[in-house]
C-alpha cells in the first residue's frame, strides 16, 4: 500500500487515525510565511491512556518476535524513508523552516537510524561466566525494558524521532511518540511509513499535543511505562526527571548544549572556517550541537574573523523552499526575539557585529547570519544556548586558557577542536568536559556513534550499540549446573 499525499493531522493510536477525545486541535505555522499550514489533533490525557493501552497490549507480541524479523521491518522502514526523502524534506522545510538541503540531510540521517538498528536488532548479546567463589554460573541477558514514551523537539522533526524509535523497536519495546507542537506533521507522516513497513498495531503510537506536561505526566504514572526518552531543553528535561523520579521510570535525556569551537594557531585556516560554518549554520544554528562560542588563537584571530565574516555574510537568507537559500527563518517569533535580544545585549557590552546583527523584513522570522567580535566575557550569548545564526568570537593566548574557556559552561554536549598537531588535538579533546568532540570536523552526528552529553547536557546515549542498551533491562540468572 502506498502512502497518500494528504497530510495526516490526526492522532495515531493502535494503527488507527483518530481525533482527540475532546475534538481539540491546534495550528501548525510555516515560519517562512507565518501562514497556518495545518491544524492538528491535540491529544488529551484520555488519548494518552488509550495509547499506553495500545503499546502495553502490543508489547508481548513485539518483544517475542524474532530479532531478525524486527530487524527486517526496520530495514523496510529505512528503504521507504529513503525512497520518500523529497516528500519528507519538503514537509520539514514547511513546518520547521530549514532550507531544503538541510532537510534532505536530516532525512538521510534519520533513515540511517533504521538501517543501523535493523542490523543492531540481532546483536543483543548476553554473557555467561562462573561465579568466582561458588560453582554457580552467572547468566546475563538483556530484555526489552517495556513501553517507552519518546518526546522529541522541533529542530530535527524526523531524526530526533528515528534516533529513539529505531533502537526502541530493535530492543523489542513499544513506543508512544510525543512530537514537538511546532513540527508534528513530519512525525505523523513517519507513522504512515512505519505502518507500511509492517510495524504491527500498537507498537508505535503518535500523540501530537499542546498539553505536553499533562499527557506525559499521566503516561509516566502508568506502571507499564518503563522508559522516558527525551530530547529538548535542559529546563524541560529537569522537570521531566522530577516526574520520572516520582514513578521510578528510566530517564534518557538529550538536553541543551553550548559548544565551544577552538581554533589553534597551527590549524588549517580554510578547514577551520569551513568547519565553523557547518558547526554554526547547520539548521540556522538551531541545533544542540551548534558552535555557540568560537575561541581563536590571537595570532590568527584577525584572519579567521575576516574569512568567517565574509562566508557568513555571503549566505543567502529566505524561504527554505527557494533554490539557493542557505538560511531559513527561525522556528517562531519567540526564537527570533531571543536571538535579537542576545545580540543587542552583547553589543551593549561592547561587542562588534562583523556581519549581520539585525533581523530581516518579514513575513517570516528571519535573522541575518551574524558574527560578533570583541565579545566581552560578561555577554549572555557566551553562557546561554543562542539557538540561532549568531557566532560570538573571542581570542585566546595559550592552550591552557583555551581548555579553561571551553570548560566554563554548565553544558557538556560537544566541542570542536581545530589543529594540525594530532597529539595536541587528542590532549585537548581529552581535557574537554563534553560527551563528544569534533577534531578537525564541524559535524559529529553519526548513527554508528554514541551521541550524548555530560553535565547539564544530559544522561545516556543515542546511536551506536549504546543506543540499543538504553531500551534494554539487564537480567541476571544464577544457575546451578
Ligand atoms: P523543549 O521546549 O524542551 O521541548 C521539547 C519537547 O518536550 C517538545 O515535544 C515539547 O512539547 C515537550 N515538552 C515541553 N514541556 C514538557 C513537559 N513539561 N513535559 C513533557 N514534555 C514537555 O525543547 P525545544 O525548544 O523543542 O528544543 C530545543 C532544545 O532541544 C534545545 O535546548 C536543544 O539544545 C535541545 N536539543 C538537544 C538535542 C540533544 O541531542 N542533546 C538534540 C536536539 C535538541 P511542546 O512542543 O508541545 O511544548
Amino acid at each position: 500500500m502506498a502512502t497518500s499525499n494528504r497530510l495526516q493531522t490526526q492522532l495515531y493510536i493502535n494503527a488507527k487515525w483518530c481525533e482527540s477525545s475532546d475534538a481539540g486541535r491546534f495550528d501548525v505555522v510555516d515560519p517562512a510565511t507565518e501562514q497556518v499550514l495545518a491544524s492538528v489533533a491535540n491529544a488529551t490525557s484520555a488519548d494518552a491512556a488509550a495509547a499506553v493501552d495500545a503499546a502495553g497490549g502490543a508489547l508481548a507480541g513485539w518483544a517475542a518476535l524474532a530479532p531478525r524479523n524486527r530487524g527486517e521491518i526496520l530495514r523496510k522502514a529505512f528503504e521507504l524513508l529513503d525512497m520518500q526523502k523529497e516528500r519528507f524534506a519538503e514537509l520539514i522545510t514547511r513546518e520547521n523552516g530549514k532550507p531544503l538541503a538541510d532537510s534532505r540531510a536530516e532525512v538521510g540521517y534519520a533513515a540511517e537510524f533504521f538501517r543501523w538498528y535493523s542490523e543492531e536488532a540481532v546483536r543483543n548479546i548476553g554473557q555467561v561466566s562462573r561465579a568466582p567463589s561458588s560453582g554457580a554460573r552467572i547468566l546475563v541477558q538483556h530484555k526489552p525494558a517495556g513501553v517507552a514514551v519518546l518526546i522529541t523537539p522541533w529542530n530535527f522533526p524526523v531524526a530526533m524521532g528515528t534516533r529513539k524509535i529505531a533502537p526502541a523497536l530493535a530492543a523489542g519495546c513499544t513506543v508512544i511518540v510525543k512530537p514537538a507542537s511546532e513540527t508534528p506533521l513530519t512525525m505523523l507522516l513517519l507513522a504512515e511509513i512505519l505502518q507500511e513497513a509492517g510495524v504491527p498495531a500498537g507498537v508505535v503510537n503518535v500523540l501530537p499535543s499542546r498539553r505536553s506536561a499533562a499527557i506525559v505526566g499521566s503516561m509516566l504514572k502508568d506502571p507499564r511505562v518503563r522508559v522516558v526518552s527525551f530530547t529538548g531543553s535542559t529546563e524541560t528535561g529537569r522537570a521531566l526527571l522530577g516526574e520520572a523520579a516520582k514513578f521510578v521510570v528510566n530517564p534518557r535525556m538529550e538536553l541543551g548544549g553550548n559548544a565551544p569551537f577552538l581554533v589553534f594557531e597551527d590549524a588549517d585556516l580554510e578547514a577551520a572556517v569551513a568547519g565553523a560554518m557547518t558547526a554554526k549554520m547547520r539548521n540556522m544554528g538551531e541545533a544542540c550541537t551548534a558552535a555557540n562560542r568560537i575561541y581563536v588563537h590571537e595570532s590568527i584571530h584577525d584572519a579567521f574573523v575576516t574569512r568567517f565574516g565574509a562566508a557568513m555574510g555571503a549566505l543567502k537568507v529566505g524561504n527554505g523552499l527557494t533554490a539557493g537559500v542557505a538560511v531559513g527563518p527561525m522556528v517562531n517569533r519567540g526564537a527570533l526575539e531571543k536571538v535579537e535580544s542576545l545580540v543587542e545585549e552583547a553589543r551593549g557590552r561592547g561587542a562588534r557585529a562583523v556581519t549581520g546583527g539585525h533581523r530581516l523584513p518579514g513575513p517570516g522570522y528571519f535573522y541575518a547570519p551574524t558574527v560578533l567580535d570583541e565579545v566581552p566575557d560578561s555577554a549572555a550569548c557566551l553562557g546561554e544556548e543562542i539557538f540561532g545564526p549568531v557566532a560570538p568570537v573571542q581570542r585566546f593566548h595559550t592552550e591552557a586558557e583555551a581548555i579553561q574557556r571551553a570548560n566554563q559552561s554548565e553544558y557538556g554536549l560537544v566541542a570542536y577542536v581545530y589543529t594540525r598537531d594530532l597529539s595536541r588535538g587528542l590532549r585537548v579533546s581529552e581535557q574537554i568536559d563534553a560527551g563528544m568532540v569534533g577534531l578537525n570536523r564541524g559535524l559529529v552526528s553519526d548513527p554508528a556513534a554514541p551521541f550524548g552529553g555530560v553535565k547539564q547536557s544530559g544522561l545516556g546515549r543515542e546511536g551506536a550499540h549504546e543506543g540499543l542498551m538504553e531500551f534494554l533491562e539487564t537480567q541476571y540468572i544464577s544457575v546451578g549446573w
